[in-house]
């Protein structure tokens, strides 16, 4: 039989290139700080890059060789330490190393039967998640891609149940459904809407910028009939701003609606112990999300979505064929069967393994000091002449402008400071108006390294 893949061929050539990697992976763990690194266009890309996927390949050496240094250089690092734009992703040692592990095991991740033991590690972390956020015990999920997929299934689950409802109750559906969130919510929101072909009532908010229950009620008016969740967001991607989910969740609850959190980002700060009151009525929701690969140190990518009631995950999402019924027809967990996925990674073990290494309390301290470092660098901002703050932040998101600059000025500051590869601080906007964002989420973005920013924007 012919190996053409060298699969079961362990010479010294394949031990040699075996050593090599794992010494790249070493390697780019210890960088300290890692590059910046940026993207470059394709053009410039398709000049310096040659062919590698071609009939003979070029061998692993050479495409280890072309990745470290051609293509991981046209790659950001997000774990930069002035990487505070978007959200940036610094996982922990520990959970890299595992990521590597998981991929060397190939556990498939979606049944019981076949990954059980993957499986347990990962549902203790979502079990983790669920008593923090004061579910009931019972709750429970699954770690999805990422929280589009994580918001869709969600949402997909609340549907399924207002129609099931509603079928049980021998009552007709509505002519459209809809879902309702804040004009604040993130953009997978309105897609997860046109994925599932339906409306979205948009809820505009006050000035602090949090939905309350009386601002669902006052856009919802007469047309609860057409509602089948509310979605409440744990965490603005731009501002870092919690709505009111404990009012949310009395007013949904006055009209049976079931209640989701969009918590990909912010939902983390649920524990740190001064920004855990902001989340006060997580308790009564039906589902919410939060992303590892955010404000948790996981790799990329990840999203837990968790399920008061796991059976109406499972009703909407489980999958029937005839070559699946060994897996399906069981009462044990299998993951598949909560999200809209089949095949999966065991993505929740590099977090399971890094929170087993380090200890819940060390993630409640790394989260804090985040915040800490937020508080801090408000503060220097509130009481610099040349800056205003767009509010204080209530996590670890921190919006400002510079008194006097507009468009044209933001651009070049930021350019310049990704040319010369020291920070990634792109202009964003609010209200239509451009503004700095500094987003810190990782443990090594220090006061001291936003400091040299702001000073940089005095000129
Ligand atoms: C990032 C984000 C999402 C989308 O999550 P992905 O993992 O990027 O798909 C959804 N909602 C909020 C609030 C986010 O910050």
């Amino acid at each position: 039989m012919t190996d053409p893949l060298r699969m079961h061929i362990h010479d010294d050539a394949t031990a040699a290139l075996r050593e090599r990697i794992f010494d790249y992976a070493r390697d780019r763990m210890q960088l300290d700080p890692p590059p910046l690194d940026k993207g470059m266009p394709f053009a410039e890309l398709r000049a310096i890059m040659p062919d590698t996927v071609t009939e003979a390949g070029i061998g692993g050496d050479r495409a280890l060789d072309l990745f470290g240094e051609i293509l991981a250089p046209a790659s950001m690092s997000t774990d930069h330490p002035a990487m505070v734009s978007f959200i940036p992703v610094a996982p922990t040692e520990a959970s890299i190393l595992f990521d590597l592990v998981v991929s060397a095991s190939c556990i498939f991740g979606g049944s019981w039967l076949e990954g059980a033991g993957a499986i347990y590690a990962e549902n203790e972390v979502l079990t983790l998640l669920a008593a923090e956020a004061g579910l009931p015990n019972g709750a429970g999920g699954v770690f999805v891609q990422g929280g589009t997929n994580g918001n869709l299934s969600a949402l997909v689950a609340a549907r399924f149940d207002a129609e099931q409802r509603l079928s049980i109750a021998g009552k007709t559906r509505p002519t459209r459904w809809s879902f309702v969130t804040s004009e604040e919510a993130h953009s997978s929101l309105a897609h997860s809407a046109r994925v599932m072909d339906v409306d979205v009532i948009k809820v505009p908010v006050g000035a602090d910028g949090r939905m309350t229950g009386a601002d669902v009620a006052k856009a919802v008016g007469d047309s609860w009939d057409s509602v089948f969740a509310v979605v409440a967001t744990g965490g603005t991607t731009n501002l870092g701003i919690v709505d009111d989910i404990a009012s949310v969740v009395s007013t949904a609850k006055q009209h049976g609606i079931w209640v989701h959190v969009d918590g990909a980002y912010g939902l983390a700060g649920m524990f740190a112990p001064s920004t855990k009151p902001y989340f006060d009525g997580l308790g009564g929701v039906d589902s919410f999300i939060v992303d590892p690969h955010k404000w948790l140190y996981a790799p990329y990518d990840s999203c837990a979505l968790i399920y008061r009631n796991p059976s109406i995950g499972r009703s909407a999402h489980t999958q029937h064929a005839s070559y699946l019924d060994v897996l399906t027809d069981t009462d044990e967990w299998n993951p598949s069967d909560f999200a809209v996925h089949l095949s999966r990674r065991a993505r929740g073990l590099p977090l399971w393994f890094s929170l087993a290494t380090h200890g819940v309390a060390a993630y409640r301290e790394a989260i804090e000091s985040n915040n800490m470092v937020a508080r801090d660098i408000a503060d220097v901002i509130r009481n610099s002449d040349h800056l205003e703050l767009v509010c204080d932040p209530m996590l670890s998101v921190v919006v400002f402008r510079r008194i006097g600059w507009a468009q044209e000025d933001y651009a070049a500051w930021s350019d310049e400071l990704w040319e010369a590869g020291k920070a990634a601080c792109f202009p964003s906007k609010y209200k239509g108006e451009p503004v700095l964002r500094f987003a810190i989420v990782n443990p090594r973005t220090t006061t001291d390294i936003l400091m040299e920013l702001v000073e940089s924007l005095k000129d």
